[in-house]
Protein backbone atom coordinates (compact mmCIF):
# COMPACT_ATOMS: atom_id res chain seq x y z
CA UNK A 1 0.00 0.00 0.00
CA UNK A 2 1.44 3.57 -1.09
CA UNK A 3 0.96 6.15 1.73
CA UNK A 4 0.92 9.56 0.36
CA UNK A 5 0.79 12.94 2.95
CA UNK A 6 -1.84 15.95 2.71
CA UNK A 7 -1.68 19.04 4.53
CA UNK A 8 -4.03 19.14 7.43
CA UNK A 9 -5.20 23.00 6.00
CA UNK A 10 -5.96 21.27 2.98
CA UNK A 11 -3.18 23.76 0.70
CA UNK A 12 -1.15 20.39 -0.70
CA UNK A 13 -1.79 16.88 -1.58
CA UNK A 14 -0.67 13.97 -2.52
CA UNK A 15 2.97 14.38 -0.81
CA UNK A 16 4.85 11.45 -0.66
CA UNK A 17 7.30 10.57 2.50
CA UNK A 18 10.31 12.05 1.32
CA UNK A 19 8.35 15.06 0.10
CA UNK A 20 7.13 15.55 3.66
CA UNK A 21 10.31 15.24 5.53
CA UNK A 22 12.30 17.63 3.18
CA UNK A 23 9.68 20.11 3.72
CA UNK A 24 8.84 19.51 7.54
CA UNK A 25 5.83 22.01 7.37
CA UNK A 26 3.44 22.57 4.76
CA UNK A 27 3.37 25.45 2.84
CA UNK A 28 -0.11 26.71 3.89
CA UNK A 29 1.00 26.59 7.72
CA UNK A 30 -0.91 23.33 8.19
CA UNK A 31 0.93 19.64 9.12
CA UNK A 32 1.62 16.48 7.02
CA UNK A 33 -0.99 13.60 7.72
CA UNK A 34 -0.67 10.06 5.93
CA UNK A 35 -4.45 10.10 4.12
CA UNK A 36 -4.84 6.53 5.86
CA UNK A 37 -3.35 4.37 8.51
CA UNK A 38 -1.65 1.41 7.37
CA UNK A 39 -2.25 -1.59 9.20
CA UNK A 40 0.38 -3.85 11.12
CA UNK A 41 1.64 -6.71 8.50
CA UNK A 42 3.37 -9.24 11.31
CA UNK A 43 1.43 -10.34 14.23
CA UNK A 44 1.47 -9.01 17.50
CA UNK A 45 3.29 -12.30 18.41
CA UNK A 46 5.60 -12.77 15.05
CA UNK A 47 6.72 -8.73 16.31
CA UNK A 48 7.31 -9.85 19.74
CA UNK A 49 10.32 -11.82 18.97
CA UNK A 50 11.69 -8.80 17.01
CA UNK A 51 14.47 -6.98 18.70
CA UNK A 52 14.00 -2.71 18.22
CA UNK A 53 15.88 -2.88 14.57
CA UNK A 54 13.59 -5.13 13.47
CA UNK A 55 10.24 -4.07 15.46
CA UNK A 56 11.07 -0.35 13.77
CA UNK A 57 11.51 -1.32 10.00
CA UNK A 58 8.14 -2.91 10.69
CA UNK A 59 6.54 -0.23 11.57
CA UNK A 60 8.72 2.83 9.57
CA UNK A 61 8.06 1.05 6.00
CA UNK A 62 4.26 1.49 6.54
CA UNK A 63 4.68 4.71 6.39
CA UNK A 64 7.62 5.52 4.52
CA UNK A 65 6.61 3.95 1.25
CA UNK A 66 8.70 5.54 -1.04
CA UNK A 67 11.83 4.24 0.69
CA UNK A 68 13.46 1.36 -0.46
CA UNK A 69 13.97 -1.88 1.78
CA UNK A 70 17.40 -1.16 1.34
CA UNK A 71 17.34 2.50 1.95
CA UNK A 72 15.34 2.46 5.41
CA UNK A 73 17.65 -0.98 6.92
CA UNK A 74 20.37 1.18 6.54
CA UNK A 75 18.97 4.24 7.95
CA UNK A 76 18.04 2.10 10.73
CA UNK A 77 21.24 0.15 10.92
CA UNK A 78 23.28 3.76 11.18
CA UNK A 79 20.57 5.41 13.67
CA UNK A 80 19.92 2.30 16.67
CA UNK A 81 23.68 1.33 16.85
CA UNK A 82 26.62 1.83 19.95
CA UNK A 83 25.29 5.00 20.72
CA UNK A 84 22.70 3.93 22.39
CA UNK A 85 24.33 3.06 25.83
CA UNK A 86 21.71 -0.46 26.31
CA UNK A 87 21.69 -3.09 23.70
CA UNK A 88 18.03 -3.23 23.94
CA UNK A 89 17.93 0.54 22.99
CA UNK A 90 14.89 1.19 24.78
CA UNK A 91 14.32 -1.10 27.59
CA UNK A 92 11.26 -1.75 30.27
CA UNK A 93 11.87 -1.51 34.04
CA UNK A 94 9.37 -2.56 35.96
CA UNK A 95 8.14 -0.15 39.29
CA UNK A 96 5.36 0.85 41.77
CA UNK A 97 3.50 -1.71 39.60
CA UNK A 98 3.84 -0.24 36.22
CA UNK A 99 6.16 -0.29 33.25
CA UNK A 100 8.71 2.36 32.28
CA UNK A 101 9.70 2.29 29.25
CA UNK A 102 13.46 4.01 29.27
CA UNK A 103 13.44 5.94 26.22
CA UNK A 104 16.43 8.14 27.46
CA UNK A 105 19.84 5.81 26.53
CA UNK A 106 20.91 7.66 23.33
CA UNK A 107 23.89 10.36 22.95
CA UNK A 108 21.78 13.37 24.83
CA UNK A 109 20.38 11.48 27.51
CA UNK A 110 15.98 12.58 26.52
CA UNK A 111 13.69 10.40 24.42
CA UNK A 112 14.13 13.39 20.82
CA UNK A 113 17.01 10.48 20.29
CA UNK A 114 14.61 7.92 19.50
CA UNK A 115 13.75 10.00 16.54
CA UNK A 116 16.83 12.57 15.83
CA UNK A 117 19.18 9.75 15.61
CA UNK A 118 17.82 8.82 12.75
CA UNK A 119 16.24 11.85 10.85
CA UNK A 120 19.25 13.09 9.17
CA UNK A 121 19.62 9.70 7.39
CA UNK A 122 15.94 9.91 6.85
CA UNK A 123 16.62 13.54 5.22
CA UNK A 124 19.26 12.67 2.93
CA UNK A 125 18.28 9.88 1.43
CA UNK A 126 15.11 12.16 0.94
CA UNK A 127 17.50 14.74 -0.64
CA UNK A 128 18.76 12.25 -3.09
CA UNK A 129 15.29 11.02 -3.98
CA UNK A 130 14.31 14.06 -5.25
CA UNK A 131 17.14 15.44 -6.88
CA UNK A 132 17.70 18.14 -4.26
CA UNK A 133 21.36 19.76 -4.80
CA UNK A 134 20.24 23.05 -1.82
CA UNK A 135 22.05 22.52 1.09
CA UNK A 136 19.25 21.42 3.74
CA UNK A 137 18.84 23.82 6.32
CA UNK A 138 17.43 22.60 9.28
CA UNK A 139 15.64 25.56 11.42
CA UNK A 140 14.34 24.33 15.77
CA UNK A 141 12.90 25.84 18.21
CA UNK A 142 13.42 23.55 21.16
CA UNK A 143 12.31 23.78 24.40
CA UNK A 144 15.38 21.98 25.67
CA UNK A 145 16.12 18.52 24.52
CA UNK A 146 14.90 18.37 20.73
CA UNK A 147 17.84 21.32 20.40
CA UNK A 148 20.79 18.81 21.67
CA UNK A 149 19.18 16.23 20.19
CA UNK A 150 19.08 17.21 16.39
CA UNK A 151 22.85 19.12 16.57
CA UNK A 152 23.95 15.78 17.94
CA UNK A 153 22.14 14.33 14.90
CA UNK A 154 23.14 17.11 12.22
CA UNK A 155 26.48 18.28 13.06
CA UNK A 156 28.63 17.65 10.32
CA UNK A 157 26.53 15.66 8.11
CA UNK A 158 27.25 16.89 4.59
CA UNK A 159 24.52 18.62 2.81
CA UNK A 160 22.84 20.19 5.89
CA UNK A 161 23.14 22.58 8.40
CA UNK A 162 21.03 23.48 11.40
CA UNK A 163 20.12 26.17 13.67
CA UNK A 164 18.58 25.82 16.71
CA UNK A 165 16.69 29.11 18.78
CA UNK A 166 16.60 28.00 22.75
CA UNK A 167 14.57 30.00 25.88
CA UNK A 168 17.36 32.06 27.52
CA UNK A 169 15.71 31.41 30.82
CA UNK A 170 13.80 28.42 30.06
CA UNK A 171 16.04 25.46 29.55
CA UNK A 172 17.87 23.46 32.97
CA UNK A 173 21.73 24.41 32.73
CA UNK A 174 22.65 21.08 31.85
CA UNK A 175 20.05 21.32 28.56
CA UNK A 176 21.84 25.03 27.46
CA UNK A 177 25.49 23.58 28.20
CA UNK A 178 24.76 20.75 25.71
CA UNK A 179 23.65 23.20 23.30
CA UNK A 180 25.86 26.11 23.22
CA UNK A 181 29.19 23.54 23.39
CA UNK A 182 28.28 21.33 20.36
CA UNK A 183 30.76 21.46 17.82
CA UNK A 184 30.50 21.09 13.94
CA UNK A 185 30.81 23.92 11.52
CA UNK A 186 27.25 23.29 9.92
CA UNK A 187 25.59 23.97 13.68
CA UNK A 188 24.40 28.06 14.88
CA UNK A 189 22.86 28.10 18.46
CA UNK A 190 21.06 31.07 19.55
CA UNK A 191 19.07 31.58 22.54
CA UNK A 192 16.32 33.89 22.54
CA UNK A 193 14.80 36.53 25.19
CA UNK A 194 11.16 34.91 25.21
CA UNK A 195 9.58 31.88 25.93
CA UNK A 196 9.71 28.68 23.89
CA UNK A 197 6.19 29.53 22.23
CA UNK A 198 8.49 32.63 21.07
CA UNK A 199 10.68 30.58 19.82
CA UNK A 200 8.17 28.09 17.73
CA UNK A 201 6.07 31.05 16.62
CA UNK A 202 9.42 32.62 15.14
CA UNK A 203 10.39 29.60 13.66
CA UNK A 204 6.75 29.46 12.28
CA UNK A 205 7.03 32.40 10.96
CA UNK A 206 10.22 31.96 9.01
CA UNK A 207 8.66 29.02 7.28
CA UNK A 208 6.42 30.83 6.39
CA UNK A 209 8.13 33.92 5.03
CA UNK A 210 7.73 33.53 0.94
CA UNK A 211 10.54 36.22 0.19
CA UNK A 212 13.08 34.86 2.39
CA UNK A 213 11.99 31.54 0.88
CA UNK A 214 12.68 32.44 -2.15
CA UNK A 215 15.83 34.63 -1.53
CA UNK A 216 17.58 31.67 0.00
CA UNK A 217 16.81 29.53 -2.52
CA UNK A 218 18.15 31.24 -4.97
CA UNK A 219 21.41 31.10 -2.84
CA UNK A 220 21.02 27.20 -3.05
CA UNK A 221 19.51 26.78 0.45
CA UNK A 222 16.11 25.37 1.56
CA UNK A 223 14.62 24.89 5.21
CA UNK A 224 13.50 21.79 6.86
CA UNK A 225 12.41 20.95 10.51
CA UNK A 226 13.88 19.01 13.34
CA UNK A 227 10.55 19.76 15.53
CA UNK A 228 7.83 17.36 15.82
CA UNK A 229 5.89 19.27 13.14
CA UNK A 230 8.26 16.80 10.39
CA UNK A 231 6.24 13.65 9.98
CA UNK A 232 10.12 12.31 9.88
CA UNK A 233 10.02 12.80 13.74
CA UNK A 234 6.90 11.06 14.26
CA UNK A 235 7.01 8.09 12.92
CA UNK A 236 9.78 6.69 14.00
CA UNK A 237 8.62 7.07 17.48
CA UNK A 238 5.83 4.88 16.69
CA UNK A 239 8.20 2.16 16.60
CA UNK A 240 9.01 2.43 20.13
CA UNK A 241 5.41 1.80 21.42
CA UNK A 242 4.88 -1.19 19.05
CA UNK A 243 8.02 -2.11 20.71
CA UNK A 244 6.92 -1.66 24.12
CA UNK A 245 3.89 -3.50 23.47
CA UNK A 246 5.05 -6.50 22.43
CA UNK A 247 7.63 -6.57 25.27
CA UNK A 248 4.87 -7.29 27.07
CA UNK A 249 3.75 -10.19 25.33
CA UNK A 250 7.05 -11.47 24.96
CA UNK A 251 7.15 -11.42 29.00
CA UNK A 252 3.63 -13.14 29.67
CA UNK A 253 2.44 -9.89 31.52
CA UNK A 254 -0.30 -9.42 28.71
CA UNK A 255 -2.01 -12.06 25.95
CA UNK A 256 -1.81 -11.07 22.18
CA UNK A 257 -4.89 -8.34 21.69
CA UNK A 258 -5.04 -7.55 25.14
CA UNK A 259 -5.23 -3.73 25.82
CA UNK A 260 -2.42 -1.46 27.29
CA UNK A 261 -2.26 2.35 28.97
CA UNK A 262 0.18 4.46 27.73
CA UNK A 263 0.73 7.59 30.17
CA UNK A 264 2.99 10.19 28.22
CA UNK A 265 4.35 13.21 29.49
CA UNK A 266 3.17 15.69 27.31
CA UNK A 267 4.48 19.25 25.85
CA UNK A 268 3.99 19.57 22.03
CA UNK A 269 1.75 16.84 21.82
CA UNK A 270 4.22 14.66 19.43
CA UNK A 271 5.28 11.93 21.73
CA UNK A 272 1.61 11.25 22.35
CA UNK A 273 0.13 11.46 19.19
CA UNK A 274 2.95 8.62 18.35
CA UNK A 275 0.89 6.81 20.79
CA UNK A 276 -2.21 7.43 19.23
CA UNK A 277 -0.75 6.26 15.73
CA UNK A 278 0.81 3.11 16.99
CA UNK A 279 -3.21 2.59 18.19
CA UNK A 280 -4.12 3.45 14.50
CA UNK A 281 -1.63 0.59 13.03
CA UNK A 282 -3.32 -2.17 15.39
CA UNK A 283 -1.74 -2.09 18.81
CA UNK A 284 -4.23 -2.68 21.43
CA UNK A 285 -4.66 0.07 23.09
CA UNK A 286 -7.44 1.33 26.55
CA UNK A 287 -6.67 5.08 27.32
CA UNK A 288 -3.84 7.05 26.22
CA UNK A 289 -3.43 9.19 29.62
CA UNK A 290 -1.77 12.68 28.45
CA UNK A 291 -0.03 14.01 31.52
CA UNK A 292 0.70 17.90 31.69
CA UNK A 293 2.74 20.15 34.50
CA UNK A 294 1.27 22.91 35.72
CA UNK A 295 0.87 24.63 32.31
CA UNK A 296 -1.75 22.76 31.70
CA UNK A 297 -3.45 23.45 28.43
CA UNK A 298 -4.51 20.29 27.47
CA UNK A 299 -5.66 19.04 30.73
CA UNK A 300 -8.40 21.69 30.44
CA UNK A 301 -8.87 20.95 26.95
CA UNK A 302 -9.70 17.34 27.18
CA UNK A 303 -11.42 18.52 29.94
CA UNK A 304 -13.77 21.12 28.72
CA UNK A 305 -12.93 21.18 24.77
CA UNK A 306 -11.67 24.40 24.70
CA UNK A 307 -8.28 24.97 23.91
CA UNK A 308 -6.92 28.47 25.60
CA UNK A 309 -3.61 29.48 25.63
CA UNK A 310 -4.77 33.10 27.30
CA UNK A 311 -2.91 32.51 30.53
CA UNK A 312 0.05 33.15 32.59
CA UNK A 313 2.95 30.82 31.50
CA UNK A 314 4.94 28.59 34.39
CA UNK A 315 8.62 28.20 34.64
CA UNK A 316 8.64 24.46 35.92
CA UNK A 317 11.37 21.58 36.59
CA UNK A 318 10.12 20.24 33.76
CA UNK A 319 11.07 22.64 31.16
CA UNK A 320 10.91 20.31 28.13
CA UNK A 321 6.81 20.62 28.99
CA UNK A 322 6.57 24.15 29.31
CA UNK A 323 4.34 25.01 26.26
CA UNK A 324 1.25 26.74 25.86
CA UNK A 325 0.51 25.89 22.09
CA UNK A 326 0.86 21.98 21.60
CA UNK A 327 1.31 22.07 17.78
CA UNK A 328 1.34 18.47 17.25
CA UNK A 329 -2.35 18.38 18.42
CA UNK A 330 -3.01 19.73 15.01
CA UNK A 331 -2.83 16.33 13.48
CA UNK A 332 -5.63 15.31 16.41
CA UNK A 333 -7.79 17.84 15.49
CA UNK A 334 -7.64 17.46 11.84
CA UNK A 335 -8.69 13.50 12.38
CA UNK A 336 -11.66 14.37 14.84
CA UNK A 337 -13.16 16.93 12.06
CA UNK A 338 -13.19 13.99 9.75
CA UNK A 339 -9.84 14.96 8.30
CA UNK A 340 -12.12 18.87 7.25
CA UNK A 341 -9.06 20.83 6.42
CA UNK A 342 -11.34 23.83 6.16
CA UNK A 343 -12.55 22.90 9.53
CA UNK A 344 -9.20 22.44 10.95
CA UNK A 345 -7.89 25.61 9.33
CA UNK A 346 -10.82 27.80 11.07
CA UNK A 347 -9.55 26.44 14.44
CA UNK A 348 -6.17 27.15 13.83
CA UNK A 349 -6.62 30.57 12.72
CA UNK A 350 -8.90 31.60 15.87
CA UNK A 351 -5.91 29.46 18.05
CA UNK A 352 -3.10 32.37 16.13
CA UNK A 353 -5.74 35.36 16.17
CA UNK A 354 -7.14 35.23 19.89
CA UNK A 355 -5.41 32.09 21.31
CA UNK A 356 -8.44 29.91 21.99
CA UNK A 357 -10.37 27.60 20.27
CA UNK A 358 -13.72 25.60 21.07
CA UNK A 359 -14.32 22.45 19.35
CA UNK A 360 -17.69 20.84 19.12
CA UNK A 361 -19.89 18.29 20.61
CA UNK A 362 -18.87 15.24 18.13
CA UNK A 363 -15.56 15.93 18.02
CA UNK A 364 -14.96 16.00 21.37
CA UNK A 365 -16.87 12.40 21.63
CA UNK A 366 -13.76 10.98 19.95
CA UNK A 367 -11.61 11.42 21.99
CA UNK A 368 -12.49 9.30 24.51
CA UNK A 369 -9.85 7.06 24.50
CA UNK A 370 -7.74 10.18 25.78
CA UNK A 371 -7.58 11.40 29.68
CA UNK A 372 -5.86 13.94 30.46
CA UNK A 373 -4.61 15.74 34.20
CA UNK A 374 -1.41 17.21 35.58
CA UNK A 375 1.14 17.38 38.31
CA UNK A 376 2.03 20.67 40.31
CA UNK A 377 5.41 21.41 41.55
CA UNK A 378 5.08 19.57 44.21
CA UNK A 379 3.27 16.27 43.22
CA UNK A 380 6.61 16.22 41.06
CA UNK A 381 8.67 16.28 43.76
CA UNK A 382 6.96 14.05 45.90
CA UNK A 383 6.64 11.58 43.47
CA UNK A 384 10.23 11.14 42.05
CA UNK A 385 11.16 11.03 46.23
CA UNK A 386 8.38 8.16 47.03
CA UNK A 387 9.74 6.15 43.79
CA UNK A 388 13.10 6.08 44.43
CA UNK A 389 11.91 5.15 48.40
CA UNK A 390 9.94 2.26 47.56
CA UNK A 391 11.72 1.29 44.38
CA UNK A 392 15.08 2.45 44.90
CA UNK A 393 14.24 3.85 40.96
CA UNK A 394 15.06 7.35 40.40
CA UNK A 395 13.30 9.19 37.84
CA UNK A 396 13.24 12.67 36.17
CA UNK A 397 11.13 15.39 36.54
CA UNK A 398 9.51 15.05 33.74
CA UNK A 399 8.54 11.27 33.67
CA UNK A 400 7.44 11.90 37.63
CA UNK A 401 5.01 14.28 35.65
CA UNK A 402 4.00 11.28 33.90
CA UNK A 403 4.17 8.86 37.12
CA UNK A 404 2.13 12.02 39.45
CA UNK A 405 -0.71 11.61 36.85
CA UNK A 406 -1.19 7.85 36.55
CA UNK A 407 -1.08 7.95 40.16
CA UNK A 408 -4.42 10.38 39.92
CA UNK A 409 -5.80 8.51 37.07
CA UNK A 410 -5.53 5.14 38.89
CA UNK A 411 -7.01 6.86 41.95
CA UNK A 412 -9.97 7.93 40.14
CA UNK A 413 -10.91 5.16 37.74
CA UNK A 414 -9.31 1.82 39.41
CA UNK A 415 -8.25 0.72 35.70
CA UNK A 416 -6.17 -1.98 36.44
CA UNK A 417 -5.18 -2.55 32.70
CA UNK A 418 -0.85 -3.21 32.61
CA UNK A 419 0.09 0.19 31.76
CA UNK A 420 3.47 1.73 30.16
CA UNK A 421 4.88 4.95 31.27
CA UNK A 422 7.16 6.65 28.98
CA UNK A 423 9.98 7.51 30.86
CA UNK A 424 11.04 10.94 28.65
CA UNK A 425 14.45 11.63 30.05
CA UNK A 426 17.53 10.35 32.57
CA UNK A 427 17.47 11.78 35.78
CA UNK A 428 21.07 12.76 35.17
CA UNK A 429 19.49 15.58 32.68
CA UNK A 430 18.23 17.45 36.13
CA UNK A 431 19.76 16.28 38.36
CA UNK A 432 19.64 19.56 40.84
CA UNK A 433 15.58 19.17 40.60
CA UNK A 434 16.52 15.61 41.28
CA UNK A 435 18.51 15.45 44.07
CA UNK A 436 16.30 18.24 45.60
CA UNK A 437 13.17 16.41 45.54
CA UNK A 438 15.09 13.44 47.34
CA UNK A 439 16.85 15.22 50.06
CA UNK A 440 16.80 18.75 49.37
CA UNK A 441 19.28 19.70 52.94
CA UNK A 442 21.89 16.62 51.94
CA UNK A 443 21.93 17.80 47.87
CA UNK A 444 21.12 21.33 47.17
CA UNK A 445 24.94 22.88 48.39
CA UNK A 446 27.19 20.18 46.22
CA UNK A 447 28.71 21.78 42.89
CA UNK A 448 27.64 20.46 39.42
CA UNK A 449 30.35 17.56 39.04
CA UNK A 450 29.39 16.32 43.64
CA UNK A 451 25.67 16.27 42.21
CA UNK A 452 26.09 13.99 39.38
CA UNK A 453 28.47 11.48 41.86
CA UNK A 454 25.51 11.85 44.30
CA UNK A 455 22.97 10.66 41.54
CA UNK A 456 25.56 7.84 40.91
CA UNK A 457 24.98 6.79 44.06
CA UNK A 458 21.62 7.25 44.33
CA UNK A 459 20.62 5.59 41.53
CA UNK A 460 23.61 2.61 40.98
CA UNK A 461 23.34 3.95 37.49
CA UNK A 462 26.81 4.38 35.42
CA UNK A 463 27.02 8.27 34.53
CA UNK A 464 26.16 8.70 31.09
CA UNK A 465 28.89 9.76 28.24
CA UNK A 466 27.01 12.61 27.47
CA UNK A 467 27.23 14.60 31.35
CA UNK A 468 31.53 12.85 31.17
CA UNK A 469 31.83 14.96 28.02
CA UNK A 470 30.05 18.02 28.98
CA UNK A 471 32.31 18.52 32.45
CA UNK A 472 34.93 19.76 29.70
CA UNK A 473 33.58 20.80 27.16
CA UNK A 474 33.77 24.84 25.88
CA UNK A 475 31.46 27.15 24.89
CA UNK A 476 31.05 27.78 21.39
CA UNK A 477 28.07 29.30 20.92
CA UNK A 478 27.18 33.38 22.59
CA UNK A 479 24.50 34.43 19.87
CA UNK A 480 20.98 36.16 22.05
CA UNK A 481 18.66 37.50 19.87
CA UNK A 482 14.72 38.60 20.30
CA UNK A 483 12.33 37.01 18.70
CA UNK A 484 11.81 39.68 16.27
CA UNK A 485 15.38 39.41 15.15
CA UNK A 486 15.32 35.65 14.44
CA UNK A 487 15.40 35.98 10.91
CA UNK A 488 18.18 38.43 10.46
CA UNK A 489 20.19 36.03 12.77
CA UNK A 490 19.45 33.31 10.42
CA UNK A 491 20.54 35.30 7.17
CA UNK A 492 23.60 36.53 9.23
CA UNK A 493 24.91 33.62 10.31
CA UNK A 494 23.89 31.55 6.73
CA UNK A 495 25.61 33.79 4.79
CA UNK A 496 28.96 34.56 7.16
CA UNK A 497 29.19 30.94 7.75
CA UNK A 498 28.71 29.93 3.82
CA UNK A 499 30.99 33.01 2.27
CA UNK A 500 30.93 31.14 -0.71
CA UNK A 501 27.33 31.34 -1.42
CA UNK A 502 27.07 34.78 -0.37
CA UNK A 503 26.96 36.54 -3.82
C1 LIG B 1 10.12 16.92 24.52
C2 LIG B 1 9.96 16.32 25.85
C3 LIG B 1 8.70 16.04 26.38
C4 LIG B 1 7.43 16.42 25.66
O1 LIG B 1 7.24 15.66 24.48
P1 LIG B 1 6.25 16.18 23.34
O2 LIG B 1 6.44 15.24 22.21
O3 LIG B 1 6.69 17.57 23.02
O4 LIG B 1 4.88 16.15 23.91
C5 LIG B 1 8.63 15.42 27.60
N1 LIG B 1 9.74 15.10 28.30
C6 LIG B 1 10.97 15.36 27.82
C7 LIG B 1 12.15 15.01 28.67
C8 LIG B 1 11.13 15.96 26.59
O5 LIG B 1 12.36 16.21 26.12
Amino acid sequence: MNILYDSTRGGEKNITASQAILKGLASDGGLFVPQLFPKLESSLKELASMDYRQTAFAVMRLFLTDFTDEELQDCIDHAYDEKFDDPAICPLRQADGSWYLELFHGRTIAFKDMALSILPYLMTVSAKKNHITNEIVILTATSGDTGKAALAGFADVPGTSIIVFYPKDGVSPVQEKQMVTQKGNNTHVAAIRGNFDDAQTGVKKIFSHTELREELMQKGFQFSSANSINIGRLIPQVAYYVYAYTRLLANGTIREGEAVNFTVPTGNFGNILAAYYAGQIGIPIHKLICASNSNKVLFDFFRTGTYDRNRPFYVTTSPSMDILVSSNLERLIYQITGKDPAATGTLMQALQEGGIYEITGPMQEQLSMFYGNYATEEEVMETIRRLYESDDYVIDPHTAVGAAVYGKYKEQTGDATPTILASTASPYKFGRSVLHAVDAAKYDSLNDTEQFYALHELSGTAIPDAIQELMQAEVRHHTVVNPDEMEQDVRDWLYSSHPSKNL
